[in-house]
């Protein structure tokens, strides 16, 4: 079992964890790093593996899956690719090459079935005791208390009651019921557009390590086709299709097959999985009630293109997972971190409403304005290299930047200048993720990050800066990490980077009181409060 190490025991209730789909299986083991119990309750009688649903797995993502011992599996039994091509009818419009400003163990992407990750993450699972896994435990009541929560579920065998410290819901798009009991609304719009997926195994020769989008196509006209490799010689095929789209009426006329030899040719190919899709744009107003946090599809739901869907799930769950802990264990103020988490969470979600909203907006124009601008953009970016900006196929998932979080200590001299380009990830600096290199010894800078906070000293600053803090903390030198490691963070002489345990920078200063309310600030104490050592109080 992977744990947090020198960790002091936990003697609380445990942790709820409602869902046990991706999000729900990241939040538990995450949970048991910090030490933290957690029981699993799940509505469905046992995991189905049908359908493949997110295939495609971003490199932070994978990274927090292997902080619990499965990025590396999920990584290699899925396919790789760093290269997204985008064409207009016959011709390529653009080719985005995927960087890393570090140097991670993991590529940019994989491609791999949800279901064979969940099938991982319950692997992970069985090898961890803290997690109490629980089938046919239908949530259906939070009572809140000032120092736990009850929830009470249906079974087959009648009502039972749990008793919790916190509860992270991950009950998914379909959980209204939890999200009206807690009282959160769950605004967006629901789109009559469909969309049909089917995952082909076929051997095509050159297809197999890029992401490939058609718009207008010889093969689907006025609409688009997404092509994703997947494992196994298998390729994820999704075609815009017309709202009165009938998919068995396709398969009894014979039509689906004209419409997958249309794009594979004359191969022989088998249908793995087959579905027909609508999509949703809607997000809770409240991501935190009390001591019930929600994540992943409870919380948001997006349209597909962008992978922004399980990814930004697993990022909810590292959120919590460490803030729970934190609260749990009396190492923060219980209530500004707690509330932190519905900030830069909202925050999030947010930033993939916009985003996602912006793409279909394209894909789907939804007023003949908008079709007219769509197809005036793509006429004109066979030729031009500024309406080829214009063209949207999807900005694909990416860690969000942390940049007004109530944890993060702003820094004038570090201006966050928005959103980067496709592809690109914002320079280091308050709020943002580190990028990952690997640190001398052994192991991996987000590897030290995800053990407590991290202090990191560039060069002329000392490391003897006294930051005795309840929660695990770590000083170290930069360059006795990597020599690398101040160039790759474009740390200046002198600086003191704090780093949180989800490995995003909570604050760059210049001295070590600085750093001292910076440490307060990130374990949500709004005043610095510390004893005559230094030491910050334990709270909670
Ligand atoms: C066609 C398609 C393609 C997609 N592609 C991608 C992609 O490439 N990349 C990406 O990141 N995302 C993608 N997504 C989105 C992704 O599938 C979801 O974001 C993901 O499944 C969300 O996981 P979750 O754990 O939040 O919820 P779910 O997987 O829905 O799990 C929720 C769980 O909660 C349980 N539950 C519900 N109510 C209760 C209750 N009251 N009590 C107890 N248990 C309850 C359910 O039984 C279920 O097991 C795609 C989705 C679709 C449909």
């Amino acid at each position: 079992m992977n744990t947090v190490p020198g960790l002091s025991p936990y003697s609380g209730p445990p942790v709820a964890v409602v869902g046990n789909g991706p999000v729900g299986q990241t939040a538990a083991l995450l949970l048991a790093r910090w030490g933290i119990p957690t029981i699993v309750l799940d509505a469905r009688p046992a995991r189905d593996t049908v359908g493949s649903k997110a295939i495609c797995q971003q490199r932070d993502v994978l990274d927090v899956w292997e902080s619990v011992g499965a990025g590396r599996q999920i990584a290699e039994e899925g396919v790789t690719w760093s290269r997204a091509r985008t064409y207009y009818r016959e011709q390529e419009l653009t080719c985005i090459e995927l960087v890393d400003a570090g140097s991670s163990p993991f590529p940019p992407f994989v491609n791999i079935s949800q279901s064979r990750t969940e099938q991982i993450l319950d692997e992970r699972i069985a090898a961890t005791p803290l997690v109490s896994t629980l089938w046919s435990h239908e949530v259906v009541v939070f009572e809140q208390f000032a120092d736990g929560i009850a929830l009470t579920c249906r079974t087959p065998r009648g009502e039972k009651t749990f008793s919790a410290a916190y509860a992270v819901v991950c009950s998914g798009g379909r959980a209204e019921g939890l999200r009206r009991s807690l009282g959160v609304t769950f605004d967006g719009r629901s789109f009559d557009d469909r969309f049909l997926i089917c995952d082909i195994r076929a051997s095509l020769a050159g297809w197999a390590s890029e992401r490939r989008f058609y718009f207008d196509p010889e093969w689907n006209p006025g609409r688009q086709v997404l092509i994703h490799p997947c494992p196994d010689s298998t390729y994820r095929i999704d075609w815009q299709v017309p709202p009165d789209y009938d998919l068995d009426a396709e398969v009894a006329s014979g039509a689906l097959d004209e419409r997958v030899r249309a794009i594979l040719g004359d191969v022989r190919y088998e249908i793995e999985w087959k579905s027909v899709y609508r999509f949703h744009t809607r997000c809770v107003d409240r991501l935190r009630v009390g001591r019930v946090l929600l994540a992943g599809d409870a919380a948001h739901l997006y349209a597909p293109f962008g992978a922004r869907g399980l990814n930004s799930g697993v990022a909810d769950a590292e959120n919590a997972a460490w803030k729970v802990a934190f609260a749990g264990r009396g190492w923060a103020a219980p209530e500004e971190l707690l509330e932190s988490y519905h900030h830069e969470r909202h925050a999030a979600a947010r930033e993939n409403v916009e985003v996602t909203t912006a793409t279909m907006d394209f894909l789907v124009p939804q007023s003949a304005a908008a079709a007219a601008h769509r197809r005036d953009v793509l006429a004109r970016a066979r030729t031009d290299a500024a309406a080829r900006e214009l063209v949207d196929s999807g900005r694909l998932s990416e860690p969000f930047w942390y940049t007004d979080s109530p944890l993060t200590t702003p820094n004038p001299t570090r201006p966050f200048a928005g959103r980067p380009p496709r592809g690109a990830a914002p320079p280091p600096g308050p709020g943002v993720i580190v990028p990952d290199l690997p640190v001398a010894g052994g192991g991996s800078l987000r590897g030290l990050c995800r053990d407590g906070l991290l202090v990191l000293a560039a060069p002329g600053a000392s490391v003897h800066v006294p930051v005795r803090t309840p929660a695990p903390v770590r000083v170290a030198a930069m360059t006795s990490l990597s020599a690398r490691l101040p160039g790759v963070l474009g740390a200046r002489a002198g600086e003191l980077w704090l780093i949180r345990p989800d490995a995003h920078v909570a604050a760059v200063v210049a001295d070590e009181a600085r750093l001292r309310d910076a440490l307060c600030r990130v374990v949500g104490l709004v005043e610095r409060r510390e004893d005559e050592d230094g030491l910050l109080p334990a709270v909670g």
